[in-house]
Order: C-alpha cells, then structure tokens, then sequence
C-alpha cells in the first residue's frame, strides 16, 4: 500500500466519539448479555405493514416520491393528528415526511439556528440534539431536570425545572427543545405544563421543537398532551414523530416533522437537499397501514402489559422503579442493592451488569454533557415476555 497523506482538517463535532449506546450493545453482544440497553423491539412487526410494503414495490412505485412525501401518507398524518389532537395540519404546507425523528430534528434545527444562536435543552436528552445544535453554529444552553428525592436519599421522579428555564430563556433564544414522553426518564409533560410553557415564550421569539417520538407510548389512561394540541404552542412548534417507534420498524427510518407554514417552508429548504425525500415503498406501506387507527390506539395497552410484567419482577429485586407513565423505557436506581457494585457510578454499573449478570442497560449519565451521577440506569422494556423474563431471573439474584 503506498503512503498516500489524507489531507487533516478540524472536526465539527470535536467531542463526539463513539456513544455508550454502541459500547454497550457491543458488550452485550460479546457476552451474551440480554440487551435492555439500545431502545428496540425484539418482536416482528405486524406482517400486514410488511405486505402492504411489498405490493407497492411489486406495483413499481420505486421512483422519487414528491420531496416532501406522498400525497397518500401526508393526508393520513393530518387526519390522524386532528384526530386525537384537534388540531389540523395542512398536508400540504405543514407535514414533511423524514427519514425518522433524528432527520426531522437535525433538519428544523439547521433550518432555524444561525451561529450565535441559543438553543434550550433539558439534560437528560436525547443524544442527538446537542450536535445538531453544533452543526448549525448554535449555542446550546442545557438545563437539567430536577431530580427529585425520597427520604431515604433514592431518586424518586424527575420535574421540569421551571425557574432554571425562564432564567435560560432571552432575547438569543431562538429554539427550546422538549420531549415528551421523555428519553430516557419516561416522564410525560402534562397540560398544565403546556400551558406554564406557553407562558414563559409568550413575549419572546422563541420557537420549540417538540419530540413525540414515543407519542403513542402512555399508560394507566394518561393522555399524550402533544404541542399540537395547543394552539398557541403550535403555532410556534416543530412536531416531530417517528413511525420506527409506533410500529415497531425502528428500522425503516421514517417519520415525520408538522409545523405551521412560515416554519415548514423553511424546514423544506434545508430537507430538499440533505435528504431529499424519504424511499417510496415504505411511504406507500405506511399510507394504508396508518388508515386502521386501531394500529396506534392499541399501542398502550400493548406496551403497559410488557410495563407492568416488567415492573412485577423487578418489585422483587432491591432496585427502586422509578415512575414510568410513558416510554418503553423503565429507569431504575440501584444505590440500595446490597452489592458493593451499588457504589460504582452509572456505566460502571452498567458494563458490570452487563458482563457479569448477563442484562445490559444504559447509565442515564449518557445524557448528560457534564458528568451528573443519580444511581439511575434505564432499561428498555419493548422486549418478549420471553426476554424480559430471562432478563429478570438474572436481576432477580442481585
Ligand atoms: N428522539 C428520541 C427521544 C428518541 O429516543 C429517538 C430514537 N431513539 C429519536 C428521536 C429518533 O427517532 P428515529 O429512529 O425515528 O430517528
């Protein structure tokens, strides 16, 4: 091989290297472990979305779709959106259709952050946001949720930090970014905290990116209150969601980002020439299968069955659940196991589970830029019972 020089050059993302999600699925796989950590299923899909895929690539719609998605699944989206939000979205100047939630969110914030920008994110967050921030040239102000709790010192739940998020709020602010329900903690934001949002950004410039990926993920009758449903924050609001999530195709990368006129046409700019649009087959596929609402209605019901077996065997164990009324994900804190591993910080804790129980899980400190230890690892529950229960006997002997 001759010594050919690559030319060096400074990196856009100095700090990004390899993601404890990589590591830990790595690790898993190396040691057999039963992987809780990454956030998918380990189920098939219904078959049906899988035939309706097929027959649109057998019936040759495998061209370019219209950039901003087809017709078909633009109106689904709409009509879905009104349906359990009440709050209509032109198919035509207000949906795109992405290549997943990530896409969606890197593309609002390139479409809406110039240099020297703010932008609010509330730690734990999801790891995409902050390098997207970076990408655009903005400044990321990252807030943290307050942890809250019980007497004996555990952590308990996690509350929006109202007081820290009107002082991180100025005249720089041009995006605040939520998520609900919320990666990873699985707490949900209610209407009252719509509302108390809606305050804080009324006299202000401030746009919000709302991330609902895991909107159809709530439990024991609690409602998904998503920005569309309010009107005064959907008018200032990017919604993004993702079908990986809803249907079980964490795979495909579809999803989508609605978001009244002034907002999609900007979005439209910056989604024409990074990805342009999203493979046809699958939109087709999605169109027909997202016209049965059963399809997503039934998702909580599903998910709080692999909840609650979840929840049951680990109330047998001497880890503290924390509140889950969202998510597929189950955070615990595991200071009180009787183990002298209980004092090792989060991935520590994490990569020992992982190697020596055999049950990998993500250390919530992952989402978090500085360094913040609370004692809560998450596991992800959108498992088999047969997994789950594997998973289980090995926690249950800690
Ligand atoms: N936001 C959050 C909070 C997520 O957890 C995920 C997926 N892990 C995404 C966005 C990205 O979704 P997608 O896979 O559709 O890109």
């Amino acid at each position: 091989m001759s010594p050919q020089k690559t030319p060096l050059f400074p990196s856009r993302l100095p700090k990004v290297g390899t993601t404890i999600f990589t590591v830990m699925s790595a690790l898993a796989a190396e040691h057999h472990a039963i992987n809780l950590g990454q956030g998918f299923p380990d189920f098939p899909c219904d078959r049906k979305l899988i035939e309706e895929v097929n027959a649109a690539m057998l019936a040759d719609r495998n061209q370019y779709p219209p950039m901003i998605g087809i017709t078909e699944l633009r109106n689904g989206i709409s009509k879905k959106i009104e349906r359990i939000y009440n709050h209509h979205y032109d198919p035509d100047a207000e949906i795109t259709v992405t290549a997943g939630g990530t896409q969606g969110i890197l593309t609002a914030i390139l479409a809406c952050v110039s240099p020297g920008d703010e932008v609010i994110i509330i730690e734990p967050a999801y790891d995409s946001y902050r390098p997207s921030i970076e990408l655009a040239g903005g400044k990321t102000v990252a807030i943290s949720l307050e942890v809250v709790r019980d007497e004996s010192g555990q952590v308990a739940s996690y509350e929006i930090p109202w007081d820290n998020l009107k002082k991180a709020i100025n005249s720089n602010t041009r995006l605040i970014i939520i998520n609900t329900p919320h990666n990873p903690t699985g707490m949900i934001w209610s209407k009252a905290d719509l509302d108390q949002l809606a305050d804080l950004v009324r006299d202000t410039s401030a746009l919000i990116l709302s991330d609902e990926v895991y909107e159809h993920m709530v439990y024991d009758g609690a409602k998904h209150h998503s920005v569309a449903s309010h009107p005064e924050l959907a008018a200032r609001s990017f919604l993004i969601s993702s079908f990986g999530k809803t249907y079980h195709v964490t795979g495909w990368k579809v999803g989508y980002v609605a978001a009244p006129p002034a907002l999609t046409k900007e979005f439209r700019k910056v989604h024409q020439f990074n990805v342009f649009t999203v493979n046809t087959p699958m939109q087709y596929g999605l169109a027909c299968y997202l016209s049965n609402a059963e399809h997503y209605l039934n998702l909580p019901a599903f998910y709080q069955a692999k909840r609650d077996f979840f929840k049951a065997g680990l109330d047998k164990t001497k880890f503290k659940l924390l509140p889950t009324p969202g998510t597929y994900f189950q955070c615990v804190d595991y200071s009180a196991l009787d183990i002298p591993q209980a004092k090792f910080n989060e991935a520590d804790f994490c990569k020992w589970l992982t190697t020596e129980i055999g049950v990998a899980a993500i250390p919530v400190s992952a989402f978090y830029e500085q360094s913040t230890e609370s004692g809560v690892i998450r596991f992800c529950f959108a498992k088999q019972e047969q997994t789950l229960s594997q998973a289980l006997q090995r926690l249950q002997t800690l």
